[in-house]
């Protein structure tokens, strides 16, 4: 999935101490395939990872010690960016203020103008009023007053109408009349784009000239979600767009490929059926929920706070020079404790969150290799090699732990040292990694 593949990326970034353009490269070419499988129009994804990597080169991501982690910042700010940056807010200018649903049928129209109406109620205090302009349909009329009748917000009807600008501008007037300073006119949609249904919607959107034109789409369609869009947007020139059916596991990679055809914002997102399942739509956290990374960006802000660069760099030298002994791996696992609670870095950590779930994790997972190590000499700390028997059994005994406890660390440290030196680089994650075999 995406967070595996992203953790593919990262790693191939985190594997070399010395960072090239060759291998930033290798890592975007997989973000890009990982933008991809989340429904990212290709060349999209493309012009994105094009301008990740300027910027990579420009911040200097080629000279620091953990590119790896300003890469994943990088990437999603920027994606950050493409979807808009902040929030967008709707205009309740009018007075009443007229919000016109467009889309297909099915993508959420009639669920989402009640949960605006309940939600504009609620949060907002203004006194909406409910129009159902879907005249193919008697079902759709009804299904609009069930909403309705949920959330206590009156409906406009007129199941003999068969003209929704009629009704549309019937219902208006009728708002005026009643104090009611917004007017959410739900319309009918078709399975497909064609002519007959973007005519009938120009000419609601002509005549009653709404403050809001909201383009409401169903995120799970990918990319197919874009061609509408823009068939919409070409008509309509709609003000913002509703994502719905964002709940699940739907990635939401349509959001960036909407927002970069139409440039229209996303304003509103659909979470589930119920007349709450809304929120406002922000970019960052879109940003974390297509990258499926968790809370990765807060884990690579405490990382950098704790790193201690020059440390980083002596211990890079003694690993290129067979030099790494257990003072630095004492060093390591305290600059690991540092970085906090064990268990909530590793579920911080993009894909092993949900690995390790299950695996209790303590606190105290290295307090016997703490122990074994400060019951060893600084010679033996040096040169680990000089461990005999006889002195494992003093170790074993000094540290309150066995001899094949002791032997169990040597041989863990041996085989670290040797894939340290293979991949030139140390850090908390991978030496966990080794660890736990
Ligand atoms: P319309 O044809 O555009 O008016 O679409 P509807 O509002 O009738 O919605 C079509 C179906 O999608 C209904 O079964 C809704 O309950 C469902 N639906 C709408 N929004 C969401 C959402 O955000 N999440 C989920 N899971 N279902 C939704
Ligand atoms: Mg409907």
């Amino acid at each position: 999935n995406l967070s595996d593949k992203l953790d593919k990326a990262l790693h191939i970034l985190k594997g070399h101490g010395q960072i090239t353009e060759v291998n930033v490269a290798d890592t975007l070419k997989e973000v890009r395939r990982a933008l991809v499988d989340a429904d990212v129009n290709y060349k999209i994804a493309k012009n994105f990872t094009n301008a990740v990597k300027e910027k990579a080169i420009g911040q200097g991501v080629l000279k620091d010690l953990k590119p790896g982690q300003l890469m994943v910042k990088l990437v999603k700010d920027e994606l950050t960016e493409l979807m808009g940056g902040d929030t967008a807010g709707i205009n309740l200018s009018g007075n009443p203020s007229i919000i016109l649903m467009s889309g297909l049928q099915g993508s959420g129209k009639t669920t989402f103008s009640g949960k605006l109406a309940n939600y504009l109620k609620t949060k907002k205090t203004k006194k909406p009023l409910l129009v159902a302009c879907d005249v193919y349909r008697p079902a759709a009329i009804d299904q609009l007053h069930v909403v309705g009748d949920q959330i206590g917000v009156e409906v406009f009807s007129d199941k003999e109408n068969k003209n929704p600008v009629d009704i549309a501008q019937k219902a208006i007037a009728h708002a005026k009349q009643n104090g009611h300073n917004v007017v959410i006119i739900d319309t009918a949609g078709r399975l497909a784009v064609d002519e007959a249904m973007m005519k009938e919607i120009s000419e609601i959107h002509q005549t009653i000239q709404p403050q809001e034109t909201l383009f409401v789409v169903d995120a799970m369609t990918g990319q197919d979600a874009v061609n509408t869009a823009k068939a919409f947007n070409d008509v309509l020139n709609f003000d913002g767009v509703i994502l719905t059916k964002l709940d699940g596991d739907t990635r939401g990679g349509a959001a960036i490929s909407i927002k970069s055809v139409v440039n229209k914002p996303i304003k509103f997102i659909g979470t589930g059926e119920k007349m709450e399942a809304i929120d406002v739509f922000h970019p960052s956290r879109m940003a974390d929920r297509i990258l499926g990374m968790g809370d990765v960006v807060s884990l690579v802000e405490r990382a950098q706070e704790q790193y201690d660069e020059e440390e980083a760099r002596k211990l890079q030298k003694k690993i290129a020079k067979d030099q790494f002994g257990f003072d630095d791996f004492l060093k390591q696992i305290q600059q690991v404790k540092k970085m906090g609670n064990m268990k909530d870095l590793i579920g911080m950590i993009p894909g092993a969150g949900k690995a390790l779930k299950d695996i209790d994790i303590d606190d105290d997972a290295f307090k016997h290799i703490e122990a074994i190590i400060h019951s060893m000499t600084p010679e033996e700390r040096e040169q680990p090699a000089i461990i005999n028997a006889s002195r494992k059994k003093r170790i074993g005994k000094g540290s309150g732990t066995s001899v094949t406890q002791v032997n169990q660390l040597l041989k863990q440290f041996g085989q670290m040292s040797k894939m340290m030196k293979m991949m030139q680089g140390g850090g908390g994650k991978k030496m966990m990694q080794m660890m736990r075999g």
